[in-house]
């Protein structure tokens, strides 16, 4: 397996948390926010990157600044993961690490994403579905297909991107939360299965951060203080930091995160779905709907 390389001379930043273990990345939904930032502070450290999206134009623009930048191999596949084919097409690049070493993925990072404005039955029936299987399916089959590879070789990690929306029930946020919270509790259930191999799982729990996502969704950010929000660097930074130490299975980056999941965990549940509005952020699209 070859050892991540060193960043350029003329790379102005300074290296990023190691994750000394991890020599190709796989990241999928990297061309944006949080998955854009995986893939910068990666490089950053040196790794060897595969991107996953759907924008082909720019994907190419993401691993051309990448490669510049930080000196390292970047490959990108262009695929939308809440369809089979877009899956099949990231399984099928996963397993050729399965025979091949120098194509062995051992991060996966499962970070797709996308919000949904309004309630389930005034909505887009297609979005749902398209939710469903991006959040659920896409990452059960591509964590399935990146663990066997990992486990044979008896080392690995795998990151899959939830949300502090996991520990909500939101009306107006139905399959949001619901689907989030599949990703964290599968993942928190799986480090245990997995850890006697060698392989590191995490429920990467991130608050409000400032991406293209509630721009994407149309969603209001007006109602959501300005203190719950944080910057996408620090969220990963704490992601990275974790897998480095490989501790614990769920990160929830930030104090205030913390301290408000700590929070919903006392909070019966009738209260946990009338309190999350700024979740919801879209009471004007169930109104006009009569929802
Ligand atoms: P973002 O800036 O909108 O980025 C989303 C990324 O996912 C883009 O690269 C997008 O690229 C890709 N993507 C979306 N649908 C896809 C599909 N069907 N197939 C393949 N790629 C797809 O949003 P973000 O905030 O970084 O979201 C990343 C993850 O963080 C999501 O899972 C989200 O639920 C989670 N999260 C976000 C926040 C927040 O406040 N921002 C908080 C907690 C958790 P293409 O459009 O080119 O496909």
């Amino acid at each position: 397996m070859p050892a991540p390389q060193t960043p350029p001379p003329h790379a102005p930043d300074a290296p990023a948390t190691p994750s000394s273990s991890v020599h190709t990345a796989l990241i999928t939904g990297a061309t944006s926010g949080i998955g854009a930032e995986f893939a910068r502070q990666l490089a950053r450290a040196g790794h060897a990157l595969v991107l996953v999206a759907r924008d082909v134009e720019r994907l190419a623009a993401t691993a051309t600044a990448l490669r510049d930048r930080h000196g390292v191999a970047v490959e990108t596949i262009a695929a939308d993961l809440a369809t089979d084919t877009g899956v099949d097409r990231i399984v099928a690049r996963i397993a050729e690490g399965r025979d091949h070493p120098g194509r062995f993925v051992d991060l996966l990072v499962n970070n797709a994403g996308f919000g949904t404005k309004g309630s389930l039955i005034a909505g887009d029936g297609a979005a749902q579905e398209a939710m469903v299987r991006l959040h659920v399916l896409a990452v059960h089959r591509l964590t399935d297909a990146a663990l066997r590879p990992m486990v044979a070789r008896g080392g690995g990690a795998i990151i899959t991107v939830s949300s502090v929306a996991s520990y909500l029930t939101s009306p107006g946020n139905v399959n949001y939360c619901a689907t989030k919270a599949y990703q964290r509790m599968a993942m928190e259930a799986l480090a245990r299965e997995v850890s006697r191999h060698g392989v590191y799982v995490q429920a990467f729990c991130p608050g409000f951060t400032r991406t293209e996502f509630h721009a994407r969704a149309d969603m209001s950010t007006a109602p959501i203080p300005r203190v719950l929000w944080m910057d996408v660097d620090r969220a990963v930074a704490a992601s990275l930091a974790a897998l480095e130490a490989r501790r614990p299975t769920t990160v929830i980056p930030g104090f205030l995160n913390r301290a408000i999941v700590t929070l919903l965990g006392f909070m019966p549940r009738w209260l946990l779905s009338r309190g999350t509005r700024p979740y919801a952020a879209t009471r004007g699209a169930e109104r006009a709907s009569g929802a």
